[in-house]
């Protein structure tokens, strides 16, 4: 084993999980075992969450000036530690270095916005009668819950972590079982930068934990990323105990490629789309729906994904498990008629025979019934979907469960603008494979790929992570008395 065992984190401290169940953990790139991870009970969490009410007094009464303090910190140490963090990104996941560099650099984003939330939390003061004044003030919530996916080991956690802990709450994170050994550095790091002790803790585990979360009374919130499955119900579940909760799920984005789009930009940017962190991003383009006479695009598309190369610049997918899923689904659209113009399966790479790669696949002349059309792949393949018109497109993008992100491909911005205001998902693109909102905006998608309100990142989760006290104040009796005083 190349690690130690993986331990939570409570109240500052690595500690023993009361728990003696574990998972291994197994790198996705060779099959090199690099740990195990305790799969924690629910007195474990009692733990947690004693540290973590045992020090939200003091954090949360830390003025927010000074509590951002630990957030330049942290980013100055995620600058410094990028290299060991991406390698461990990289090792535990499965994606390229390049990939999980990239998604160190956006923790060091993530951070910075969280350092610029005193410009934007002020609240709010008027004078709404004589000598009465109203005002409104973001106050944290106490102990709340951040569980994770597997396909962001350190960018998913930061989605969270830094906006609610300055903001005053003290978190309980749970980390994905097949990832848990990035988020025990940020831990490391956060300490370094000066956070309290209580104010971040982790607990491992896998459903017996989740469910924990979601039943704790003194959790007052749980945000969750995963899949569609899971996030129905840890929404029902958190929800029904009352709790505030925000829940996002998978997705199965569309990129409409119109016959004017520049054809090697969209060809790189289709490519990169589906095959970026082996297609194990909930931004990845899924299904293509291609508008017209396309074939000189779909050609250049081929061509650029012959030139990714699993164990080169194509990571591997996350476990066995994934790569036959995957496998299964290009198969099954084979079965049923689809022509499979770039063949991923059966991938091997040279020195690494135990890990489990799958490669870039391109499906044409699939139909919206297909699986491949419909469900979410995870994997580097775009099923080509045909269409005469901008609207059939439409119909096929609106008519998925799913609605986290689509994107135009096209020269001509009433187009653009058309299906910008037409497609059902929360995040489009023009002209962009992964229309992903940088730092201030926010992140979240529409429909079965989000539960809850407000988005995860950005200025909406400052509503997610406080509630708002409203003080109406008078001070001057000799205003006398009206109907409002
Ligand atoms: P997952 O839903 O299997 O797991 C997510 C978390 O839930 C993990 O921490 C896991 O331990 C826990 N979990 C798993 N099964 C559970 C159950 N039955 N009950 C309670 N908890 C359970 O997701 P994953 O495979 O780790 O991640 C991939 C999925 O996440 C994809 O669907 C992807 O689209 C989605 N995702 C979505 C976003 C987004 O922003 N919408 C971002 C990243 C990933």
């Amino acid at each position: 084993m190349k690690y130690a065992p993986v331990q939570n984190y409570i109240n500052g401290q690595f500690t023993h999980c009361s728990s003696s169940k574990t998972l291994d953990v197994i790198s996705p790139v060779d099959g090199t075992h690099l740990s195990t991870v305790p799969l924690s009970a629910a007195s474990d969490l009692d733990q947690a969450v004693k540290a973590a009410k045992a020090a939200f007094p003091a954090w949360s009464k830390t003025p927010i000036k000074e509590r951002v303090q630990v957030f330049f910190r942290y980013k100055t140490l995620l600058e410094k530690n990028l290299k060991e963090l991406a390698l461990l990104c990289s090792e535990e996941n499965g994606k390229t270095y390049g990939e999980s560099a990239a998604e160190i650099e956006k923790c060091i984003e993530l951070t910075e916005f969280a350092t610029s939330l005193p410009q934007l939390i002020t609240g709010e003061l008027l004078e709404v009668s004589k000598g009465v004044e109203c005002r409104t003030e973001h106050v944290p919530l106490g102990v709340v819950a951040s569980i994770v996916p597997f396909n962001f080991p350190a960018m998913v956690p930061n989605w969270t972590i830094p906006n609610a802990i300055a903001l005053g709450n003290c978190m309980i994170i749970k980390p994905s079982e097949k990832v848990p050994l990035c988020c025990g550095k940020l831990a490391e790091l956060l300490k370094e930068a000066g956070l309290p002790d209580g104010v971040f803790n982790i607990v491992h585990g896998d459903v017996e934990i989740v469910e924990a979360i979601c039943d704790h009374p003194a959790i007052e919130a749980v945000s969750f990323v995963g899949s569609t499955k899971v996030a129905k119900i840890v929404y029902k579940r958190a929800t029904n105990n009352y709790k505030r909760c925000l829940a996002l799920g998978g997705a199965k984005n569309h990129l409409m490629v119109l016959p004017d789009a520049i054809p090697g930009m969209t060809a790189q940017n289709v490519a990169a789309s589906m095959s970026g962190c082996a297609g194990q991003r909930c931004m990845a383009a899924s299904a293509m729906v291609g508008v017209g006479p396309v074939d000189h695009i779909i050609e250049k598309i081929c061509e650029e994904a012959r030139k990714i190369i699993p164990g080169e610049n194509l990571g591997a997918v996350i476990n066995k498990a994934s790569q036959e899923r995957i496998e299964s689904y290009i198969t099954e659209a084979e079965k049923q008629g689809a022509k499979i113009l770039v063949d991923g399966r059966n991938a091997k790479v040279k020195g690494k025979e135990n890990g489990t790669y799958v490669g870039p696949t391109v499906i044409d002349y699939v139909t919206p019934d297909m699986a491949v059309a419909k469900e979410e792949i995870f994997g580097p393949v775009i099923s080509i979907i045909r269409t005469n018109t901008v609207d059939e497109a439409l119909a096929i993008e609106n008519a998925n469960p799913y609605g986290n992100a689509a994107s135009v491909f096209t020269q001509n911005g009433g187009m653009a603008r058309y299906i910008i205001e037409k497609a059902s998902a929360g995040m489009i693109g023009v002209n962009v494979g992964v229309p992903v909102p940088r730092e201030p905006f926010s992140f979240g998608g529409w429909n079965e790929s989000k539960f809850g309100v407000g988005d995860i990142t950005g200025k909406s989760s400052i509503e997610f992570w406080t509630k708002l006290k409203k003080s109406t104040v008078k001070w001057n009796p000799e205003a006398g008395i009206n109907w409002m005083s």
